[in-house]
């Protein structure tokens, strides 16, 4: 069989691994730079985590998750992960955590939860004024997404199953046929065609609005030395304040602190400018002000605008359309733990008899709640 793919972001290169290694041939489309720093999958981290609020079936595909990853590090021939464990607190009478808890606990995976006197002697550099409640699991950590990609696309670069256009853009695609048209007029035809497109899925398939690219901001610190030291180690932290959700990534390996929130703009354009406005990044630092000892003596070192491509339920979409598409959007900001995992389920259901309701199902998290 032969696939082309559209987007050679986290889910494209997955896919495209996941057909690869089954023997099958690919052509993947890219139309910008390979990794794409525009992509949503090239930034320092993703994190991946098990609480997932009530979304049972979210959290039930972390552990086949984190197989897929351990099978593309077997692959690759590197581990481009570190273990945090993961601290979840809430405040403002948000319940997210504790909602975590209970699902984690129905699927036997308990989160301990931590007494605030506990919480501030574990964390001494948390301010933990606002923190109602807090929980801890051993389990989560960071995949060091841009390494991640670099590494599968030059992996597939040397396999022969793989064709890599990189710097071609897709103008139009007929998921009747199996057919792309790149910029320029030349057109490719073969069995299947998955758009991966990211933020961009909505120029290539009619989805209306049921992707909505959303613009998120990011901020990388530089913590003071002694700072650096004791956070390095440190967890990464999910925190739901109300309406809010942030999270924070732990100094490693030479990497900066990252800050982000889980808000999302619903606005913006993927190919426009992506610099960081004054005010999409004040809030951020308020919120940080408030969670952190000593955070005035912190320096940004860098801003990132990158972007979500959100559905209103938050849930994936991975769908099959006419006779030869796919539409494979599994992001609402919380697609690239699952990377992996997307690319070889999704090659297993092409290449098999597999119903792709059933897989759409399944992407969308409904499997088991
Ligand atoms: C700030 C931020 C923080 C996040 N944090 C987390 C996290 O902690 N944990 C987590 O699990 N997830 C997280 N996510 C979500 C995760 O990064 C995304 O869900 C995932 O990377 C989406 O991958 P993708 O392959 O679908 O899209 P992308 O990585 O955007 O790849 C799409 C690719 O398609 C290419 N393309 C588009 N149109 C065309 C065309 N016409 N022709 C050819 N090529 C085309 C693009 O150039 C791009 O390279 C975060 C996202 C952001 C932005």
């Amino acid at each position: 069989m032969k696939a082309i793919i559209v987007g050679a972001g986290v889910m494209g290169l997955s896919t495209a691994w996941g057909l690869a290694r089954a023997g099958h041939r690919v052509a993947l489309f890219e139309q910008g730079d390979l990794p794409n720093p525009l992509a949503s999958s090239v930034d320092e981290h993703r994190l991946i985590r098990h609480p997932y609020g009530d979304r049972t079936g979210y959290a039930r595909m972390v552990d086949p998750a984190l197989a897929a990853w351990g099978l593309l590090w077997r692959d690759l021939g590197v581990t481009l992960y570190a273990p945090t464990g993961t601290l979840a607190l809430t405040g403002n009478g948000a319940d997210w955590a504790e909602r975590s808890a209970r699902s984690l606990a129905s699927i036997g995976r308990p989160m301990t939860e931590l007494p605030l006197s506990q919480l501030r002697q574990r964390f001494p550099l948390l301010d933990a004024r606002g923190v109602e409640r807090a929980f801890w699991l051993d389990t989560g950590g960071v995949l060091f997404a841009q390494d991640i990609v670099a590494a599968l696309a030059g992996y597939l670069a040397k396999d022969s199953h793989v064709r890599l256009h990189r710097g071609t853009q897709v103008r139009a695609v007929d998921p009747e046929r199996g057919r792309v048209t790149v910029v320029g007029g030349a057109t490719h035809d073969a069995d299947i065609v998955v758009v991966a497109a990211g933020a961009w899925v909505g120029r290539l398939m009619p989805l209306g609005k049921r992707l909505v690219p959303s613009r998120q901001i990011v901020i990388y610190f530089r913590l003071p030395e002694e700072q650096h030291a004791a956070w390095a180690n440190g967890p990464m932290i999910i925190q739901k304040t109300g309406d809010v959700g942030l999270y924070f990534v732990p100094p490693m390996e030479g990497r900066g602190f990252k800050v982000g929130d889980h808000g999302f703009s619903l606005s913006g354009d993927p190919d426009g400018s992506r610099d960081a406005r004054e005010e999409e990044i004040r809030p951020l630092l308020e919120r940080c002000r408030g969670l952190f000892k000593g955070f005035d003596s912190w320096r940004t070192d860098r801003l990132k605008a990158c972007f979500y491509t959100v559905t209103e339920d938050e849930r994936f979409v991975v769908e099959k359309t006419g006779a030869r598409g796919w539409v494979m959007s599994p992001c609402s900001g919380h697609g690239f733990k699952f990377g992996a995992l997307m690319g070889l389920e999704l090659a297993r259901t092409i290449a098999s008899a597999r119903d792709p309701l059933q897989h759409a199902r399944w992407a969308a998290g409904l499997e088991g709640e």
